[in-house]
Parts: C-alpha cells; sequence; structure tokens
C-alpha cells in the first residue's frame, strides 16, 4: 500500500488541526480545513521538519554511520552489541497477518521490518514513509490494524502521550508490538529518558489487554551492558577517546557471555535485572 492510497482511504488526517480532509495534489497532500500543506514526494509525506540535533557523543556518532547501512548495522546489533535479542517482530506480524493490514512501526528509524509495513520516524531516513511527532500521529482514530513501536518509547519525552495516541489509531482488535527497556545505559539517539520495570510496562500499557509480557535481553544482557560501561570509564582516566578504545576492546572480549541469557531469562527472578521487555496486546473494543 502507497502513502496516496492511505490519503485516498482518508486513514490520515492533518496533525496541524486534526481535520480528515486531506486532498492529493501532484507533490503535495494539502488540508482543506486549514490549507497546511505537506510535501509527498517518492511516496514520502513530510508532516514536519526536523533538523537532526548535531550529536556530540562519539559512539553515537559511530552508531549514526553504520545506521546508513542498515543491514550491516543489523548484524552487527546481533553479533557484538551486549544485548541477546531475538526477531520476535517477524514473528508478530506473521502471526496477525501483517502483509494484508496497515501496519506502522513507530520510531522505525532507518529500518524496514517488513514489506507492508509503513516506516513513521521523527527524522527522515531514507526508509521512512512517514516524517510525524509521534505524539501527533497523522492518523485518524481507529484506522491502524498493527501497530510496532521497538526501542523507541526511552527516547521521547512524553511517552504516555504517545501510548493514548497508539491506542487512539488503533481499531478495536488491533494489535500492539512495543518493545521497552529496563537495565541498560544511557543512549542517546538523540534523546535518552526513561526505563520501565516489569510491573511499569503493564501500567504504561494498561488500556490494552494485554496478550503477553516477556523479556527481550535478558539479565546477562543487562549486567554486560552496564559492565562494558564500567569497564570503559574506569580505564577511560577521563579521556573520552581512551573511553571510546576501552568501550570497543571490551566490546568484543565480552560479547559471546549474552547467550547465557538463552536459559537465564526464563528463570522466575530474572525479570528484576532483564535488560529490556516485549509487550503485546490488543486495544480493547469500547
Ligand atoms: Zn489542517
Amino acid at each position: 500500500m502507497h502513502i496516496r492510497t492511505l490519503i485516498e482511504e482518508k486513514l490520515l488526517i492533518c496533525p496541524q488541526c486534526s481535520e480528515e480532509n486531506l486532498s492529493l495534489e501532484a507533490d503535495a497532500a494539502k488540508c482543506n480545513a486549514c490549507h497546511q500543506k505537506y510535501s509527498l514526494a517518492n511516496d514520502k509525506i513530510h508532516f514536519v521538519v526536523h533538523e537532526e540535533s548535531p550529536t556530540h557523543d562519539s559512539l553515537d556518532k559511530i552508531k549514526t554511520f553504520f545506521k546508513k547501512y542498515p543491514k550491516l548495522y543489523g548484524l552487527l546489533k546481533d553479533t557484538v552489541s551486549p544485548l541477546y535479542l531475538k526477531n520476535d517482530i517477524g514473528n508478530f506480524l506473521r502471526q496477525n497477518g501483517g502483509d494484508k493490514k496497515v501496519t506502522v512501526n513507530l520510531g522505525s528509524g532507518n529500518f524496514a521490518v517488513a514489506k507492508n509495513v509503513f516506516n513513521l520516524d521523527l527524522i527522515a531516513y531514507d526508509n521512512v514513509d512517514i516524517v510525524s511527532n509521534l505524539e501527533k500521529l497523522p492518523f485518524k482514530n481507529d484506522s491502524v490494524d498493527l501497530l510496532i513501536i521497538n526501542s523507541v518509547l526511552e527516547h521521547v519525552p512524553n511517552p504516555g502521550v504517545v501510548v493514548l495516541e497508539m491506542e487512539r489509531i488503533l481499531r478495536p482488535g488491533g494489535k500492539i508490538f512495543a518493545s521497552v527497556p529496563f537495565i541498560c545505559g544511557f543512549h542517546a539517539s538523540p534523546y535518552d529518558y526513561t526505563r520501565w520495570t516489569r510491573e511499569g510496562v503493564k501500567v504504561l500499557f494498561k488500556d490494552f489487554q494485554m496478550e503477553d509480557l516477556r523479556p527481550e535481553g535478558g539479565p546477562t544482557s543487562a549486567l554486560l551492558w552496564v559492565f562494558q560501561e564500567w569497564f570503559a570509564t574506569l580505564f577511560s582516566f577521563g579521556s573520552r577517546t581512551l573511553f571510546n578504545l576501552n568501550y570497543l576492546l571490551i566490546m568484543l572480549l565480552t560479547w559471546p557471555f549474552k547467550y547465557f541469557d538463552i536459559f537465564m531469562r526464563r528463570l522466575p527472578t530474572a525479570h528484576h535485572i532483564h535488560s529490556c521487555f516485549i509487550f503485546i496486546g490488543e486495544k480493547k473494543a469500547t
């Protein structure tokens, strides 16, 4: 499905005035209520113009560089990163017929998780289809079947507002796949604000019918991330360059330990220090 189809089927709204009154022009979508125009080219629509703030964190600069090559970045994430992660998004989409539905990946970054998924992000990366603020989503009420929000809510200043927006645009019976962090280091991409315990995740998504709440990265992932930061900081002696070198060194030396999580994540007390959680839930019928 294309962005133009979303507009023709009246699934998108004007985020400025919330009216369901967008019409298509050659290179834009125009709101007939407030007359705001949104540029639309190569099947990508810009609801906001966001200048990416300069990143001063040098590890973040390295990450930003690799994010231009999503496949390579994904491979590095699967190997040398301290997190034991599984590709549960693919399963979620398969189990819920994601290829035939209106599915939106919120805060997608430059990753295309699957075909037929609309990627929405504040930053206009190549793979982003809808450039938008997450606190004011350009979808009308009850218009989306499936929502993905993967390691994003810690990076927005008002996660509760984003969750309310998710509930608003999801149709009753529609499902969300969310992953949120608990124990992990500060990671500015470009901002980082908060964390959730398992109980905190239940409160965050209390308006959804919970289907599953399980660990993503387990206790070893959490320990590794914190240990690597600790090691890099201790032997940095205050030097940023040494910190970065230490970090790369200790990552390369310790990443295989994360596979302890294959069995550790199932232990009953493991959630005390899980690295992150996955929540799957359904919008209740009203
Ligand atoms: Zn408008």
